[in-house]
């Protein structure tokens, strides 16, 4: 999608701080953080929002989810913990419409959110 920006980022058009890449997937720092730390983990594949996944995409999700992990634990954020989200649409409150998990830690979330 070339309007995307995350689609731009994946392609090197526009710059981006990337913690992590492979064949499926890409992590980067949110460039405007939530917290101390704040990465966005993105799969490589321009999937819209978490209505258009399929049965087809389970892997791509499953290499998101233990990235997320491997990246928390390599972060020193197994003590305390983290937040891994995905907002979806206008209530989830999405703003970026290429799926995406925020990974966000070093400091405390309540629940449930405001
Ligand atoms: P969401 O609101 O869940 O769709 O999250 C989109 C996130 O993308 C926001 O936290 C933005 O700060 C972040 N973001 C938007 N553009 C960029 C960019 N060029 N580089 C890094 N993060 C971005």
């Amino acid at each position: 999608m070339p309007e995307c920006i995350f689609c731009k980022i994946i392609n090197k058009e526009i710059p981006a701080e990337i913690i992590y890449e492979d064949e499926q997937v890409m992590a980067f720092k949110d460039v405007n953080p939530v917290a101390p730390v704040h990465i966005l983990l993105i799969p490589k594949k321009h999937i819209a929002t978490l209505f258009d996944l399929t049965t087809e995409d389970s892997d791509v999700i499953g290499q998101l989810v233990l990235t997320a992990k491997k990246l928390a634990v390599k972060l020193g954020l197994e003590e305390k913990g983290f937040r891994l989200v995905a907002n979806c649409k206008e209530d989830g409150g999405q703003t970026v419409f290429h799926i995406h998990f925020h990974l966000v830690g070093e400091r405390f979330f309540a629940w449930p959110p405001g």
